[in-house]
């Protein structure tokens, strides 16, 4: 088990998602039926107007979040993206 160790107070950008005020659902969709990947459609389109979205996905990718939309990137997505990550410590995404 990794422990990371983070402080709440530092992440004052969560503050400035462009999804606080969203329906949550929309970021956990549940499955891959028609209506959970529209979900995640909707969640992508929010995170790319997102101002924090770079914050966002480092986060994501930092605290291991393996479910879930973070900075415009589905679970799946964040796996390529966290692979990436761990050998050239850049976040590229597409
Ligand atoms: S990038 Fe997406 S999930 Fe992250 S704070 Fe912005 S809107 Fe929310």
């Amino acid at each position: 088990m990794q422990i990371v160790n983070f402080d709440l107070e530092q992440e004052l950008w969560m503050q400035e998602g462009a999804c606080v005020f969203a329906d949550p659902d929309l970021f956990f969709p549940v499955g891959s039926s028609m209506k959970a990947l529209k979900q995640a459609a909707e969640a992508k389109a929010i995170c790319n107007e997102c101002d924090v979205k770079i914050e966002c996905l480092e986060y994501a990718i930092r605290t291991n979040q393996d479910s879930g939309v973070w900075g415009g990137a589905t679970e799946d997505e964040r796996k390529s993206i966290r692979r990436e990550y761990k050998k050239t410590g850049a976040l590229i995404t597409s």
